[in-house]
């Protein structure tokens, strides 16, 4: 069946759902948008307006790019259910799909492996040629600028090329239809319209730059940190932030609390980074990962011969820390004896080696960090209240993730950018869905369990593609309703109809017997309708004479 449209053989209908519960469109993994075209002809008028021509048709422009782009990658997606130029050729039937133009390719000479390009694309019922006249009336040159910007993108993400579509014929200008043609950007030359609209600002860029300009409209959404590897903007992180930045310059003992995998490390870290003793060492101790009988030796160090097997003199943390931070995790896990010697450590400045009787001086900022409850493990006994004081001078609570949600698009960025390299892969970001996904989820692990994830999700999404939900969650299936889908003659499926096919699947599952079933729901009608035979057929969508036969066909098997 060659004559099918491209969206129904690669059955991409299946993939628009709409959830009227969550107030969501998707389109595969992407979040859609069914707007009003009115009001999206009112803003491209404000943006004339405002904005002057010439910027107004760059913005349309390279904001079409985008959507082209995205809707690349859903083709791309479809690789290796059909042919590269069907694949390809899902492009226009897309646009058509989400509603803004009918476009038929014309023309196009496409040779994958020299990398030349040419195309012509008829483009009927454009809705910016529509709007256009609405609001500005017909115009001397063509105007469906966000049209040829989405054909742009698709096609350049596609080819991996950069190609520019210009629209050479428009019914804004009498036209029959719209047209489109596609060529290599350097075979455009000095075309003005690229010069000052394509390219950001118009700024004097080279065609060298050009293909990295347009790849930073989809990766440099954000700026960077001025936090570094501290990430995050949300009311509860920005609190913890300002009182860890307010103690940075100061030699003031820190105590880090908060759960488990907060990120207490990496505050701990940026203080010392951001202290006069950054040129200094920076020592971490997990006290929690130190057996009991080694922590002493581990933090004061051994004199030669102290016990047997001492066989050397060695420093232990304190020292090495000297002049810098010694970042002592999960505190609560010391013993008894322990504390009592990093007691006297904080009330002396100095430190003595197991097995020796010289004291040495250190000078050492100390950050401490626990996710226990202290106040109790005091109450139990367990932890010295004398200590805790020492070390609770200026406590400061990092929030867990679930208290700090806003910052996980960030955060997840961020991992990605980190990650991404480390595995030789080049990522286009995270799927608008997969980003639900994240926010929807309450991270017992917190900010570690979402690296953890993430780091798995960059090994293994394809590279060049978008992180998607069943990288992050693989083999969850999809948690997430992604709401009712649409028929191919474009009607909306409800909750009901959704029931009713489950109700079907799971009666496949058993041994199905479709007549018995027949029978069983004809008995059922039947019994309901108080044995009125013409009141059973409306309900069972069958006129009288039909239901009497099969009734009576029924009671013969
Ligand atoms: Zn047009």
């Amino acid at each position: 069946m060659t004559d099918q449209p491209l969206v129904e053989r690669f059955n991409l209908r299946s993939r628009l759902r709409f959830n009227i519960e969550t107030g969501q469109i998707w389109l595969d993994e992407n979040r859609m948008l069914l707007m009003h075209a009115k009001a999206f002809g009112a803003l491209r008028q404000q943006l004339w307006e405002s904005l002057g021509g010439q910027r107004a048709k760059g913005l349309l422009f390279r904001m079409g790019f985008v959507a082209g782009q995205n809707d690349a990658e859903l083709a791309a997606k479809l690789y290796g259910e059909g042919d590269i130029y069907d694949v390809f050729k899902i492009g226009p039937e897309m646009h058509a799909f989400e509603g803004l133009v009918r476009p038929t390719i014309v023309e196009a000479d496409i040779d994958w492996e020299e990398g030349t390009f040419f195309g012509q694309v008829h483009c009927e019922n454009s809705w910016e040629a529509e709007s256009h006249l609405q609001l500005f009336g017909g115009s001397d040159e063509a105007v469906c600028w966000n049209m040829a910007g989405y054909a742009s993108g698709y096609v350049t993400q596609f080819f991996k090329r950069v190609i520019i579509f210009r629209e050479i014929k428009c019914t804004c200008c009498g036209d029959e239809c719209c047209v489109l043609e596609g060529r290599p950007l350097e075979a455009w030359g000095d075309d003005p319209f690229l010069q000052h609209c394509v390219l950001a600002d118009g700024e004097d860029t080279r065609f060298e730059d050009l293909q990295a300009e347009l790849w930073q409209i989809r990766t440099d959404r954000f700026e960077i940190s001025p936090r570094g590897k501290l990430v995050g903007s949300s009311p509860a992180f920005s609190a913890a932030f300002d009182l860890l930045a307010k103690a940075a310059n100061s030699p003031i003992t820190v105590l880090l609390l908060g759960e488990t995998g907060v990120g207490k490390e990496v505050f701990a870290r940026w203080l010392h980074e951001n202290s006069d003793r950054s040129d200094k060492p920076f020592v971490a101790v997990n006290c929690a990962a130190i057996p009991a009988e080694l922590i002493e030796s581990e933090l004061f160090g051994v004199q030669k011969g102290a016990y047997t097997g001492a066989h050397a003199s060695r420093a232990g943390k304190f020292e090495r820390a000297d002049g810098g931070t010694l970042f002592l995790d999960e505190l609560g896990e010391m013993s008894a004896a322990a504390q009592a010697k990093l007691l006297r450590v904080l009330q002396t400045g100095e430190i003595e080696r197991l097995g020796d009787d010289k004291m040495r001086q250190v000078n050492v900022r100390l950050v401490a960090a626990t996710n226990m409850n202290l106040q109790q493990a005091i109450a139990e006994g367990r932890f010295r209240a004398d200590l805790y004081y020492r070390l609770a001078i200026y406590p400061l609570e990092i929030p867990p993730l679930r208290e700090r949600k806003s910052d996980i698009p960030v955060l997840a960025r961020t991992l990605t950018e980190k990650y991404a390299p480390l595995y030789h892969k080049t990522i286009q970001g995270i799927s608008d869905l997969a980003i639900q996904e994240l926010m929807d989820y309450d991270w017992p692990g917190n900010v570690r369990e979402l690296e953890n994830l993430v780091e798995r999700a960059v090994l293994l999404v394809p590279s060049g593609g978008e992180i998607e939900v069943e990288h992050l969650f693989p083999g969850a299936g999809q948690s997430l309703q992604m709401g009712a889908p649409v028929d191919r003659h474009g009607q909306v499926g409800n909750a009901s109809e959704a029931k009713r096919n489950q109700l079907y699947e799971a009666l496949l599952e058993g041994d199905f017997d479709l007549q018995k079933h027949e029978a069983r729901l004809l008995q059922l009608a039947v019994e309901r309708a108080n044995g009125n035979l013409t009141h059973a057929a409306r309900m069972l969508g069958l006129t009288r004479r039909q239901l009497a036969y099969r009734v009576k066909q029924a009671r013969e098997r």
